[in-house]
């Protein structure tokens, strides 16, 4: 049964993504290291086909697991030179698009970002307002938590970043309040 054979009211998705950090080209193979759409000066960044903006995608993964569809990997496949670099901002929007054209709207959304540094503390409400304008939707809508892995394993040591989300989609408030 596909999403338009019959419509929940609401429907919730869970988005995961892990990058390893690299130090930054020249020295690694590292990019510069952007999350949620921000630049951070840090001297590790993802390794990515993209732009390797982890918390992008994972946002993109819920999105599209809440629809049901395919996930960023099997809709933006890394073997595809087309999306070498890209800004990951792209594959957000293609999965808002998604969601439109199903007929939901996104409710809110839960994200934690596990990761030794670049401590996102200091601009977690720059990254939620950035969300949001992304998301658009009030910055209310969208929760953000930072969270290191106690130096313990790859995350703990630096050495990769790790983010989960969840999001909820529902049909817009106008349309249920008229069946
Ligand atoms: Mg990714």
């Amino acid at each position: 049964m596909t999403v338009e054979d019959q419509p929940l009211p609401f429907r919730i998705g869970h988005g995961y993504d892990l990058h390893r950090l690299e130090p930054v080209a020249p020295a690694g193979e590292g990019r510069p290291f952007v999350l949620g759409g921000l630049a951070f000066d840090h001297d590790r960044g993802p390794v990515g086909h993209s732009d390797g903006d982890a918390l992008l995608h994972a946002i993109t993964d819920a999105l599209l697991g809440a629809l049901g569809l395919e996930d960023i990997g099997q809709l933006f496949p890394d073997t595809d030179p087309a999306w070498d670099g890209t800004d990951s901002r792209v594959f957000l929007a293609a999965a808002l698009d998604r969601v439109r054209h199903a007929g939901y709207v996104l409710g809110n959304l839960d994200a934690t970002v596990i990761l030794e540094r670049p401590k996102i503390g200091p601009r977690k409400a720059e990254l939620r307002r950035t969300l949001a304008t992304l998301l658009g939707v009030p910055m209310e809508r969208v929760n953000l938590k930072g969270k290191t892995h106690e130096r313990v394993d790859a995350v703990g040591e630096g050495r990769a970043i790790e983010v989960h989300v969840v999001a909820l989609l529902h049909r817009p408030a106008d349309e249920s309040a008229s069946t």
